[in-house]
């Protein structure tokens, strides 16, 4: 079992208590996010590190501590864990989504599993390293950053393109792992190696005005953006399956002809039907890239036929997909209305990504998981939307998503807290999860 220190435990709760109500939301505008006070809080715990700050516009601040090691030969470890949280719909939450309570041994707010609950275990351990004196041998570096729900434009990616060096490593801990998963051929213990790339588009279909008073025969730009939502709707790709996906159907202990089925890619998406809803949503997203038309624009005047309509789609793009080939799926979509559209130059574009399993990293990661939940195995995970890890794997970097989470909060539970209403996290999991980190700096860095 994992020996946990109740006294660092009750300070990465007491952080995490601040780091919620700080309320550093980001609603994707320049101005959000307001990390600043997160990066304040981190500055004053920290204090005594040499620490350096990066705050690309107002109000937008990262901080980066650094705790040197004796030997330049010895690894480089960087902890990262965002300062920012997503937007709430108050109302839907029992408890105050910002008040960062303690109810019944578990933290509650916006931020409390994604991922101020690692945030702040990760600042814990490295003031803790810093306090016991003992020098390690490799570096251990710990990033505050701002601006991963926004896409880490004014964060990991504006730090990782202009100050590489300060953060340069040889692993980057990162969101999401640890988490247990209760599966038909035992407990499986979900840590992430892989992403999801990302290729936003903006579509323009084009029409021509007129009178809303003479409807028949127009050439109403809303009508065909509808029709190319419904095309999007009904187009998928054809399923690709890979090494995580055959391991996770392998998890699930099928019968053959289910097991077979869903690992073949002609039958998959057939098989995908006859799952649990909500399954079958991330089996869906973890074989596919994706489409999914989110936003419209269009039309000004209830009395006018408009002549101009906006899209946007969220398209999120499996290992090895170019942008061309999103636009050549786009194309097969759409058929002949293809050339009634106009494709704006990219919103966002990043490959999919990924980390491989076997290094001395993941071996740690693989055996304080297992020490932590006996019985239980590691599965090599994706994550189908997207985190900072992208920007390091970018650049050679193996970058995993950790943690340590108690068998409180198993996957299923988790991935709804993810932006959900009623977010928080067990006390026992913030205490696994700062011993995870102390317990890495001991294994590689010492
Ligand atoms: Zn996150």
């Amino acid at each position: 079992m994992t020996h946990v220190d109740p006294a660092l435990t009750a300070q990465t709760v007491e952080l995490l208590q601040q780091m919620i109500r700080n309320a550093c939301v980001n609603d994707g505008t320049p101005t959000s996010g307001e990390e600043g006070r997160n990066a304040d809080l981190l500055t004053d715990y920290l204090d005594g590190l040499e620490l350096t700050h990066y705050e690309p516009v107002d109000g937008r601040r990262s901080v980066l501590a650094t705790l040197p090691g004796t030997d330049p030969a010895a690894p480089t470890v960087l902890l990262m864990g965002h300062t920012d949280v997503v937007p709430v719909s108050a109302d839907e939450w029992r408890e105050d989504p910002f008040g960062g309570e303690l109810i019944d041994g578990e933290v509650w707010g916006r931020g409390a599993v994604d991922m101020l609950n690692l945030t702040a275990s990760m600042a814990v351990a490295v003031r803790e390293l810093h306090r016991r004196g003992t020098p390690l041998r490799g570096t251990i570096k710990y990033l505050g950053v701002a601006d991963e729900e926004a896409g880490g434009t004014w964060g990991a990616d504006w730090i990782a393109a202009n100050a590489w060096e300060d953060v340069a490593c040889d692993y980057v801990l990162t969101e999401n792992g640890g988490i247990p998963a209760p599966m038909p051929s035992g407990t499986k213990i979900v840590m992430t190696v892989a992403e999801k790339g990302i290729g936003w588009r903006r579509i323009t279909v084009r029409g021509t005005p007129g009178h809303g008073s003479m409807p028949y025969g127009a050439d109403n730009a809303l009508l065909l953006a509808a029709e190319v939502v419904r095309r999007l709707q009904a187009y998928s790709p054809k399923a690709v399956v890979g090494e995580l996906w055959q391991g996770l159907v392998e998890a699930m202990a099928l019968p053959d002809e289910q097991r077979d089925a869903l690992l073949d890619p002609g039958r998959l998406r057939d098989a995908l039907a006859g799952m649990d809803p909500k399954l079958a949503r991330y089996c869906h997203a973890m074989t596919h890239t994706t489409f999914s038309p989110n936003v419209i624009r269009g039309g000004d005047k209830t009395n006018i036929i408009p002549d101009r309509v906006e899209l946007e789609v969220d398209i999120r793009t499996l290992p090895g997909v170019t942008g061309a080939e999103v636009d050549a799926m786009l194309a097969e979509a759409l058929g002949d209305l293809w050339d009634r559209v106009e494709l704006s130059p990219v919103v966002q574009e990043r490959p999919a990504s990924a980390s491989p399993v076997g290094t001395p990293m993941w071996d740690t990661l693989e055996r304080r998981a297992r020490a932590a939940h006996p019985g239980a195995e590691v599965l090599p995970w994706m994550i189908v939307g997207g985190t900072d890890a992208a920007f390091f794997r970018d650049r050679g970097v193996p970058s995993y998503g950790a943690g340590l989470f108690s068998a409180k909060a198993s996957l299923q539970e988790f991935q709804s807290r993810f932006h959900g209403h009623d977010e928080r996290i067990d006390v026992d999991s913030l205490g696994l999860s700062t011993q995870l980190w102390l317990d890495v700096a001991g294994d590689l860095l010492t």
